[in-house]
C-alpha cells in the first residue's frame, strides 16, 4: 500500500492548528493534524484564559484586531457555553496613571466597536460602597466595570480536535514532524512517533505550519522553507494564590510601567494573577516563571489589594511563550498581537502556509482566513463554523444552571460540586462520560479530588489523554487539588490502560 495522501497536513495541535483542522474537515477536506506532545501542550494552555477584545490594544491602535476579537466573544460563547462564560472586570481608577476620561473613552469604544447582544456594557463603580472595593486599598474610590469572557483554553483546543476528528480528520498526538520535502505537487512528511521512535511517512497537497512559538525553528530547520522566520517570542508568566476576594468579578490593574495585570477568580478557591511580558530565547518547552516575575506580579497586585501578596503565598505558577509576528516594535508589550498568514506557493509546487501570531480569542476567524487563503487550491470557500456548537456545547449561553439541574436529576447520586464541574468541562457530553452509572461506585476507581475511572477512561478514549499531566493540568485543573501519591496511582493506572487499550478516538 502507498503512503496516505491528505489534502491538508497541519503541524501543531494548539488552538490554531486544531481550529484549522476542524474548519477544513468540515469543508470536506481530508486532514492530518500532527502534534509532537499533547494537544494544547504549547502556548494554548498557558494563556490568561480570556476571550477578550484586549482593552490595552486600543492604545496601540490595533482597531482591526480589537473589533474582530470583540465580535468573536459572543460567537464563541454561543458555540461553547460550558467552557466559556461571561465575566465582569473591575478597573479601579488609579490617581497618577491613565486619567479617568481616557479610561471612559477606551471603554466606550470597547462597548461599541464589536457589538454586543449578550454581554452587558460598562458601568461606573463607587468602590467605597460596591463589594468589589472591599478587598482593595481605601484610596481606590472610583472605578469602572466592563464585560469580557473566560475560557478554559486547553479544553477549547481539545474540543476543536474532537470535532475535527468527528468530521473525518486524522489527529495524531505525540507525533513530531522531523522533515518535509516538496515532491512535485505534494509534500512528503516524515513524522516520528514520540512513544516508540517509529518513523511514519505521509504525503499532503498543502502544508500548514501552526507550530506557535516553534514556527521559526520548524520553518528553518524542519521544512527548510524560503519564508523568513519573522517570529518574536514573548514570555508571559502567571501566579496562582489562595483566593483573595469572595465575589465572581475579576480585576484589571494598571501598573506604573504602563502594563496591566489581571487578578481573576480561579477554580473556586484561588485567584489567578498575570501576566508578564518579556523577550524570550531558547526552547519554548523550557519556559517557566522566574523568581523576578513572581516578585513583579506580587508587587503589582499588592499595589491594589489591602492585604499584600507575597511570593510565599504562591501555590502554583505557569508560563508560556507568545508566538508574535515580528513587526519591529521596540518593546515587547508593543509588538502586534494580530495574526499574519504567509503563503508560499511557487508555481507547480505544493503550497506552504505559515501562521505568525494570533490569540485564543481569534482562532476561529484565523482558521477562516487560512481557508480563504487556501481556497484557490482547495476550492472550498464556504465558511461554516460560526454558530456550530463544539462538542458538549449544544445548549444556550445562559443554560449552564439548567444543564447542571438536568444532570443531577438524571444522576441523583452526583454530589453538587461534582455535577457542576462535569457540566463545565463536558457540557452535554457529561452524559456520555457517566454512561449508565446508577451510583458513585459505578464510576469505578477513585483517584482523588472527584476524579474517577469513568472520567479518566473517557478522557483517554475520546480526548487523547495519555498521561496524568494531560488529565490533571490540561483536560482539567484537578492538579491543584490532588496529592503526589494520588498522581502516581493515576499515572500507573493510565500506563496499564494505555498498554491494553486500542488507540484513542
Ligand atoms: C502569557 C500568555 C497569556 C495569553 N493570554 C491570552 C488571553 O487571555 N486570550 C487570548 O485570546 N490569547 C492569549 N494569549 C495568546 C494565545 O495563548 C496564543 O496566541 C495561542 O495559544 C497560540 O496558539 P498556537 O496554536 O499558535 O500555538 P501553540 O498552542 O503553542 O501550539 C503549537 C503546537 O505546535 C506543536 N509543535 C511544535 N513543533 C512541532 C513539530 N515539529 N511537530 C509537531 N508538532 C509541533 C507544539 O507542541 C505546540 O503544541 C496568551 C499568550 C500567553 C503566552
Amino acid at each position: 500500500m502507498g503512503e496516505p495522501i491528505y489534502d491538508l497536513a497541519i503541524i501543531g495541535g494548539g488552538i490554531n492548528g486544531c481550529g484549522i483542522a476542524r474548519d477544513a474537515a468540515g469543508r470536506g477536506l481530508s486532514v492530518l493534524l500532527c502534534e509532537q506532545g499533547d494537544l494544547g501542550g504549547g502556548t494554548s494552555s498557558t494563556s490568561t484564559k480570556l476571550i477578550h477584545g484586549g482593552l490595552r490594544y486600543l492604545e496601540h491602535y490595533e482597531f482591526r484586531l480589537v473589533r474582530e476579537a470583540l465580535r468573536e466573544r459572543e460567537v464563541l460563547l454561543r458555540m461553547a457555553p460550558h467552557i466559556i462564560w461571561p465575566m465582569r472586570f473591575v478597573l479601579p481608577h488609579h490617581l497618577g496613571l491613565r486619567p479617568a476620561w481616557l479610561l471612559r473613552l477606551g471603554l466606550f469604544l470597547y462597548d461599541h466597536l464589536g457589538g454586543r447582544e449578550i454581554l452587558p456594557g460598562t458601568r461606573m463603580l463607587d468602590l467605597a460602597r460596591d463589594p468589589a472595593g472591599a478587598p482593595l486599598k481605601p484610596s481606590f474610590r472610583r472605578g469602572f466595570e466592563y464585560s469580557d469572557c473566560w475560557v478554559e483554553d486547553s479544553r477549547l483546543v481539545v474540543l476543536n480536535a474532537m470535532d475535527a476528528a468527528a468530521r473525518g480528520a486524522t489527529v495524531r498526538t505525540r507525533t513530531r514532524l522531523v522533515a518535509a520535502e516538496r515532491d512535485k505537487a505534494a509534500w512528503r512528511l516524515s513524522l516520528v512517533d514520540q512513544h516508540d521512535g517509529r518513523r511514519i511517512s505521509v504525503r499532503a497537497r498543502i502544508l500548514v505550519n501552526a507550530t506557535g512559538p516553534w514556527v521559526g525553528t520548524v520553518l528553518t530547520e524542519v521544512i527548510r522553507a524560503k519564508t523568513p522566520a519573522r517570529a518574536r517570542l514573548i514570555k508571559g508568566s502567571h501566579i496562582v494564590v489562595h483566593k483573595l476576594f469572595d465575589h465572581d468579578r475579576a480585576y484589571i490593574f494598571q501598573n506604573s510601567d504602563g502594563r496591566i495585570i489581571f487578578a481573576i477568580p480561579y477554580e473556586g478557591d484561588f485567584t489567578l494573577i498575570g501576566t508578564t511580558d518579556e523577550e524570550y530565547r531558547g526552547d519554548p518547552r523550557d519556559v517557566a516563571a522566574s523568581p523576578a516575575e513572581i516578585k513583579y506580579l506580587c508587587a503589582a497586585a499588592s499595589e491594589y489589594f489591602r492585604a499584600p501578596v507575597v511570593p510565599s503565598d504562591v501555590v502554583w505558577t505557569y508560563a508560556g511563550v507568545r508566538p508574535l509576528y515580528d513587526d519591529g516594535a521596540s518593546r515587547a508589550q508593543e509588538a502586534t498581537r494580530d495574526y499574519i498568514l504567509e503563503l508560499e506557493a511557487p508555481k507547480g509546487a505544493a503550497p506552504l502556509l505559515t501562521i505568525f501570531g494570533g490569540k485564543i480569542t481569534t482562532y476561529r476567524r484565523l482558521a477562516e482566513a487560512v481557508m480563504e487563503r487556501l481556497a484557490p487550491f482547495t476550492r472550498k470557500a464556504h465558511p461554516w463554523t460560526a454558530g456550530q456548537p463544539l462538542p458538549g456545547g449544544d445548549f444556550p449561553p445562559d443554560g449552564y444552571e439548567r444543564e447542571v439541574a438536568r444532570l443531577r436529576a438524571d444522576f441523583p447520586f452526583l454530589e453538587g460540586g461534582h455535577a457542576r464541574r462535569l457540566v463545565r468541562a463536558y457540557g452535554t457530553r457529561a452524559r456520555t462520560l457517566l454512561g449508565s452509572a446508577r451510583s458513585q461506585a459505578d464510576l469505578g476507581l477513585y483517584f482523588g479530588a472527584d476524579l474517577t475511572e469513568a472520567e479518566v477512561g473517557y478522557l483517554m478514549d475520546h480526548e487523547w489523554a495519555q498521561s496524568a499531566e494531560d488529565v490533571l493540568w490540561r483536560r482539567s485543573k484537578l492538579g491543584l487539588r490532588i496529592s503526589a501519591v494520588e498522581i502516581a496511582a493515576l499515572e500507573e493506572f493510565m500506563a496499564v490502560r494505555r498498554r491494553s487499550a486500542a488507540p484513542a478516538a
